[in-house]
């Protein structure tokens, strides 16, 4: 080990820093954030570092001269950021000849320390160095942990804190002491923290203290989840966070394997899937089965395909959770309209072409499509159609009915987003004829409008299906 971590307390501690350029300017605001009283030492003093000052001021004085070494004294911690080689070395063999700790910004060679690149969850926080050797991985890793670091650890690890002394009251053994904090850090407490109810998270906590068994933590809790529209790595941090948790996950037909993979192991999987006319477990099931694993003391996540509130009756599901008293959660997913459009080149508005975009079902609960066809027959807008598939024939019709010119553009997307996406594109007048004569495999999300003609410019992603963007013809 090259570089023994340590973290320094520097709240009120007198710190110096030679140079008042842009280096200076880049360290200062870090060695304020940890609560240090900087002298910027130097001849002149540029105006990004006189800005600081300002913003700063107790924490912040001048000294406009040039260094020597006697200036280091009284000092626990030394910068130098100067561009004048000779002065940083200086300011190097002054602090070191005191045992101050010193460093050198971008000269490795005179510091006795260097700076991490730092995840700052205070309290929690995290450093990384890779030595001085590699910048640019040092920066990577970082991007890393942050996205792992959820940034409710902070109020986390202050709740931890808050009741640290009232657990080891409690709970006097310490294997028992180390199983509460394991539940109360990765279960639902800690969900509520990172939720922004701290209020409830204490007072769960409380409850489980009280019960002192823990029972209380056997409370389950649903995790209404947007899986996104096939693509795995179009999850949100927090899906994939609670899939990783879960004791149980819901799951239907629109979830793809890819995504189901990322579930925790040894979760129990139970499938509720629907097809169209053929529907394997009803809604009312589907509601009563969640209460029933959550009041079984089970994490349930129900993974949803796009996003659960559109078009995913996840409001349906969590009334009932809501009338039995069950805590619940809503992580929103990409719609399968998002996803499907990025993916096949198709902005959904467009200055030039739409200013305003419409999503509809082409399904209704008695089989019919009831929709407001003279408003969406109005131009300058994209529609976008789940469920369509079956309808489209009639969707194609009544859009021209109410005046939509039989030119409009319009494309079908397939397993969007996913390794087998193929599109699909024609007119409202030649749609239907087209579809007809293809093999079709659901789900499939149809998009209307002038948008469509520009995916021949835009279209980037390539999916292992061959399907070379076709131009509109008009009929
Ligand atoms: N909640 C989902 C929609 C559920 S309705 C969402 O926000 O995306 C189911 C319909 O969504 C399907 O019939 C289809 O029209 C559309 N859909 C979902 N995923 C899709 C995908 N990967 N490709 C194309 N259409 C998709």
């Amino acid at each position: 080990m090259d570089y023994f971590p340590i973290f320094v307390k520097l709240q009120e501690q007198p710190c110096l820093i030679v140079g008042a350029g842009d280096i200076a300017a880049r360290k200062i605001p870090l060695l304020i954030r940890a609560g240090a009283h900087l002298t910027v030492l130097a001849p002149e003093i540029s105006a990004a570092v006189l800005e600081l000052q300002q913003r700063h001021p107790e924490q912040l004085q001048m000294r406009r001269k040039t260094f020597s070494a006697e200036d280091i004294q009284d000092h626990a911690l030394v910068v130098s950021a100067t561009s004048n080689a000779d002065v940083n070395s200086q300011v190097a063999a002054a602090a070191k000849q005191r045992h101050i700790p010193v460093n050198v910004v971008d000269a490795p060679e005179l510091c006795s320390f260097i700076f991490p690149a730092i995840i700052d969850r205070s309290p929690v926080i995290a450093a990384v160095s890779t030595g001085g050797t590699a910048p640019v991985l040092t920066r990577l890793l970082r991007a890393r942990l942050e996205s792992i670091i959820h940034p409710g650890f902070g109020k986390l690890a202050g709740l931890a804190g808050k009741f640290r002394s009232q657990v080891k009251q409690r709970i006097r053994q310490p294997r028992q002491r180390r199983i509460f904090w394991e539940k109360i850090l990765q279960g639902p407490v800690a969900e509520q923290i990172f939720s922004g109810n701290q209020e409830t998270a204490e007072q769960m906590l409380q409850q489980a203290l009280q019960s002192q068994d823990s029972q209380q933590l056997q409370q389950g809790e649903v995790y209404l989840v947007g899986a996104g529209p096939g693509d795995p790595d179009l999850l949100t941090f927090r899906a994939l966070r609670l899939m990783q948790q879960a004791d149980v996950i819901v799951y239907d037909r629109l979830v793809s394997p890819e995504v189901l993979d990322l579930a925790r192991r040894d979760s129990e999987k139970i499938y509720v899937g629907k097809q169209r006319q053929n529907h394997s477990l009803p809604q009312e099931s589907i509601n009563v089965l969640l209460a029933r694993l959550a009041k079984a003391g089970k994490r349930v996540v129900r993974l949803k395909g796009g996003d659960p509130f559109i078009f995913g009756r996840g409001g349906e599901e969590m009334e009932t959770l809501l009338e039995q008293g069950i805590p619940f959660q809503v992580v929103p997913g990409i719609s399968a309209a998002s996803g499907c459009a990025a993916y096949a080149g198709i902005p959904l508005t467009h200055r030039d072409y739409a200013q305003s975009c419409t999503f509809v079902t082409g399904h209704l609960k008695d089989g019919s499509i009831n929709l407001n066809w003279k408003q969406l027959a109005a131009p300058n807008q994209t529609i976008v159609i789940y469920m369509g598939l079956i309808g489209l024939r009639c969707i194609c019709q009544s859009l021209i009915d109410n005046g939509s010119p039989r030119d409009l553009p319009v494309a079908l997307i397939q397993q969007g987003t996913t390794s087998r996406q193929r599109i699909v594109t024609g007119t409202l007048g030649t749609m239907p004829d087209i579809v007809d004569r293809q093999q079709i495999s659901p789900p499939t999300l149809i998009i209307i409008g002038n948008v469509v003609k520009l995916r021949q410019h835009l279209a980037w992603f390539k999916s292992a299906t061959k399907t070379p963007p076709t131009i509109p013809q008009p009929t």
